[in-house]
Parts: C-alpha cells; sequence; structure tokens
C-alpha cells in the first residue's frame, strides 16, 4: 500500500509541475525542459550558493559536460557506478558501413555495434573534471573550487526528484585532513542554515553512496562509520521518504592519491566536495512553497530575486 502510495504520489507531483508549465515533457524518463518560472528558482538559489562559495574565496572554474575516460578508469567509476554512467559512441566511417547503419537506425533497431567509444564519457558528478589538473604539490592553504555542470546518471525513474541529466553545483575543497574536515562540516551548518532560512524543512543525515554490488554493500558500510558522507533531506514527491537535495563528502586522499596531489610539507593532500542538486532544491521550494512562485513570502521572493 505505502509503495503504490509513494508511485502516485510521485506521479501526481510530475503532472503538477507539467500543468503549471513548470515541465514539459520530453518523452524520455527522467529528462524535462524547463520554463522560465522554474529557471528563475533554480537561478536565484543558484546565486546564494555562489556568494557563500565567493566569500569564502572559492576560485570559479567551469568545465563542459563530459570527462576523459581515462579519469573514469583511474577513479574506479565503473566498480563502482557501472549502471549509472553515460559512455560517449560515434560512427567512425573507416570501422563500420554507413548504410547498414542508416538500415538499423529506421529499422528502430539496436545500433550499437556500428559506433566506437570516443575518449570521454558525460561528466556523472560536477567535480571529476577538476581533480587531474590539481597534480603536484598544493599551494600552502591548499584549493578551493566552485563549479556547476550538467550531469548525467543512467537511473530512469518515475520520481521528479530522479533525473537522468540535472545540474550540479560543486564546491571542492583540496588540503590537509584536518581543513578538508572542518570545510565539509562547516558546510553543513551553513547550507541548513541556508535551506532552513529558505522556510524548507530541511535535515541532515548521515548517508551513503549507492556503490554497485556485493562489494558495493561494505563499501557503503565503511562510508557510514567513516561518517564520510552526509546529506541534507528535503520531502519533495513525498513526506515520508524526503530526498536527499545536497550531499557532503569527505573522500581522505582517494583522488590525491589518483592524481598525486601532495601538500606543501610532504605527504598526500585530502579532498571533500559539497554537491547542490539543483532541480532538487527548485523542486522541494515548489513542494513547500506552492506550485505557483508569484504567491509565495515577499522576503523569500526577494532573497530568490524572484
Ligand atoms: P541519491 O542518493 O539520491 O541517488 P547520490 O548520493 O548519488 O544521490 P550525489 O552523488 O551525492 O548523489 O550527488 C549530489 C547531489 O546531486 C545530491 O545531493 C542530489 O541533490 C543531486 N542528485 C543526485 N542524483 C540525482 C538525480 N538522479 N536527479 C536529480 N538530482 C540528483
Ligand atoms: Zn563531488
Amino acid at each position: 500500500m505505502a509503495a503504490r502510495d509513494a508511485t502516485a504520489g510521485r506521479r501526481e507531483f510530475t503532472a503538477a509541475l507539467v500543468e503549471h508549465g513548470l515541465w514539459i515533457p520530453t518523452g524520455v524518463q527522467g529528462v524535462f525542459g524547463r520554463n522560465a518560472v522554474f529557471e528563475a528558482i533554480v537561478t536565484g538559489f543558484d546565486r546564494l550558493i555562489s556568494e557563500m562559495a565567493c566569500s569564502a574565496g572559492a576560485e570559479r572554474v567551469e568545465f563542459p559536460p563530459v570527462v576523459a575516460r581515462d579519469v573514469i578508469r583511474r577513479t574506479a567509476y565503473m566498480e563502482s557506478f557501472p549502471e549509472l554512467c553515460g559512455s560517449i559512441h560515434s560512427f567512425r566511417a573507416a570501422s563500420a558501413n554507413h548504410m547498414e547503419l542508416v538500415d538499423r537506425v529506421d529499422e528502430e533497431g539496436d545500433w550499437s555495434e556500428f559506433l566506437e567509444q570516443t575518449p570521454m564519457t558525460l561528466c556523472p558528478a560536477a567535480c571529476y573534471p577538476i581533480y587531474p589538473t590539481c597534480g603536484g604539490v598544493l599551494p600552502a592553504n591548499g584549493r578551493h573550487f566552485e563549479l556547476c555542470s550538467y550531469v548525467f546518471r543512467a537511473e530512469p525513474s518515475d520520481d521528479p526528484a530522479r533525473l537522468q541529466s540535472f545540474r550540479m553545483r560543486e564546491n571542492v575543497r583540496i588540503a590537509d585532513m584536518e581543513t578538508v574536515r572542518a570545510w565539509r562540516d562547516g558546510w553543513v551548518e551553513r547550507a541548513l542554515e541556508l535551506l532552513r532560512a529558505l522556510g524548507l524543512p530541511a535535515e541532515a543525515e548521515i548517508a551513503s553512496d549507492p556503490f554497485f554490488g556485493r562489494g558495493g554493500r561494505l563499501l557503503a558500510a565503511g562510508q557510514i562509520e567513516d561518517e564520510a558522507k552526509f546529506e541534507i533531506l528535503c520531502p519533495i514527491a513525498s513526506d515520508e521518504q524526503p530526498t536527499a537535495i545536497a550531499s557532503f563528502n569527505r573522500h581522505r586522499d582517494k583522488f590525491s592519491r589518483i592524481f598525486d596531489i601532495q601538500l606543501e610539507g610532504g605527504g598526500y593532500a585530502e579532498s571533500a566536495c559539497v554537491g547542490f542538486g539543483l532541480e532538487r532544491v527548485a523542486l522541494a521550494l515548489l513542494r513547500t512553497h506552492g506550485f505557483d512562485p508569484s504567491n509565495w513570502p515577499t522576503a523569500l521572493r526577494a532573497r530568490l530575486a524572484l
């Protein structure tokens, strides 16, 4: 019964977004167009996060929404999240027959055998492209970035909060262990304060990543034991099962070892990232305050520059 209610709740929420013109279905699960009203909410919230990052001294950088396949290989992404990866493949005339490809496409068949893998994949998280750029000895105070990207995860779902292509605003800190831990923990507090000031019933909790397979369960248990990941949850399609709208991840020296990122005084650096799911934050605001932002409290509208 509860499961059916949850499904109905997700469908109703999606239908309401479409009815209000906020979302435009594309025929693909988890892929939606959005109107100017929805985008204004995303932009308003994104600006608040960017202001916090900027006043904390983060360097702003941008990458396209793809990452070198070599980064996926070196970070063992396919071991942990093989079902989420958006691999990019393209037709190459030298190695396949064009007419056969066209016929297969016409037949609505699987044309993958005519394609070749390119040296990149769709980006699975906004922070991935930054670590390989930081190899060598860090400056005394480490590095601190903010970046935003469309990311891709092959997780089709009828949950409006589980998209396949969505925007992630991330902050990344690379420095010594104490600095990185204090920075990550400080972000949990500041993010809670900001989200609650926007009227959201946000709560933080220890979490784990959806690692693949039996080995993955061990990794997830270790993550919880280590308090490596916190999430801030907020109701979107369901009150009983709130959704993660932001994540706060400590990687210890995982990326630093892979990409040889060293501290000035010797030894590997540590890293952490803080990611906000921008569509999910906008959805949480719509869930909490109603589908018509022109009726939202004046102070909230002013804060989001709506
Ligand atoms: P979940 O547990 O919901 O699958 P995750 O732990 O895989 O999420 P992260 O990798 O920490 O998520 O991603 C950072 C943020 O991106 C999340 O806190 C969330 O706000 C957002 N996010 C993650 N997956 C999705 C998705 N499929 N659709 C929309 N936003 C998402
Ligand atoms: Zn990240």
